[in-house]
């Protein structure tokens, strides 16, 4: 064993996937339950789908219930999505489904790289391509980079179509529109800002709103409620698993 092939090694795999990917169907950016959902499902399809998360983990924000203990509730429609996932549930008495969040997550994640999405960890979108009135593709830097504010210059993604996934940041949505002017498909053509909880309409808003905010850009899971104003839900994640299974579904007809 050599210490200079376990070096060659990780980089030309990693830069052999990192280059695969400079060119995609689909970017998702963001790796929390709904893109993760919305990936698989995608790729289970033969669409190449390219999925960044800016932190380490994957996962977003359902490694842990409400206010970090271990349990997450989900509602009977999204049964579907843990079994396709291969993840645990349980009945509840309140009618509710109980997953272990810990599994939850790490299903999710296992079950999209499984089902063959690309996901890069430590990767930042910053900003995104916009060519013609359309989004085509996204500007990546290295977490780190950004942390620190070293002015190190970006690199490119092209994709036909990106997603935002970002959850309550809407990190892809604001940027584009306060660095251009341009009008979302939202009332007021611009982000409107998430609303307090209130969680059954919520649920609901979050499928609803789960579409083309701008040509060749889709919002889903959390960033749909910043984006169109609805209201949180709180610790109850169905409507994120059914978000990310609704983009899916939607985008594999625009690409058939
Ligand atoms: C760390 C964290 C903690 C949370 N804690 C709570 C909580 O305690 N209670 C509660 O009700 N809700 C919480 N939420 C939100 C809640 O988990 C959501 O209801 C649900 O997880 C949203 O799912 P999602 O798929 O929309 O995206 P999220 O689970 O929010 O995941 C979004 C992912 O996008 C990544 N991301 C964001 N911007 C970029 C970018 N520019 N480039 C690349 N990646 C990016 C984030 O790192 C994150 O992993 C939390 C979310 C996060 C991210």
């Amino acid at each position: 064993m050599k210490e200079l092939d376990i070096s060659r090694s990780i980089l030309k795999s990693h830069f052999n996937e990192l280059l695969n990917n400079l060119t995609t169907d689909v970017v998702i950016v963001g790796a929390g339950p709904s893109g993760l959902v919305a990936g698989g499902y995608l790729a289970e399809k033969g669409i190449k789908v390219t999925i960044l998360e800016k932190r380490l983990s994957p996962g977003g924000g359902i490694w842990g219930g409400g206010m970090g203990f271990k349990y997450a509730a989900v509602q009977k429609e999204a049964i579907p999505v843990l079994e396709d996932f291969n993840i645990s549930y349980r009945e509840d008495e309140s009618g509710l489904f109980m997953v272990d969040s810990i599994e939850l997550a790490s299903g999710l994640i296992f079950g999209a790289i499984q089902k063959g999405a690309h996901l890069f960890n430590l990767i930042t979108v910053e900003d995104l391509i916009l060519r013609e009135n359309r989004v085509a593709g996204v500007v990546i830097n290295n977490t780190f980079a950004l942390m620190e504010h070293f002015p190190i210059d970006p690199l490119t993604i092209e994709a036909k179509y990106v997603v935002d996934a970002t959850g309550h940041e809407h990190d892809v949505v604001a940027t584009l529109s306060r660095k251009n002017d341009v009008k979302l498909n939202t009332p007021t053509g611009k982000p409107m800002g998430e609303r307090s909880l209130f969680a059954e309409p919520a649920e609901k808003g979050v499928i609803e709103n789960t579409k083309e905010v701008y040509p060749g850009l889709f919002v889903c899971g959390m960033s749909t409620a910043a984006v169109f104003g609805y209201y949180r839900m709180g610790p109850i994640f169905g409507g994120m698993l059914l978000s990310g299974k609704k983009l899916s579904e939607i985008l594999i007809k625009r690409l058939s």
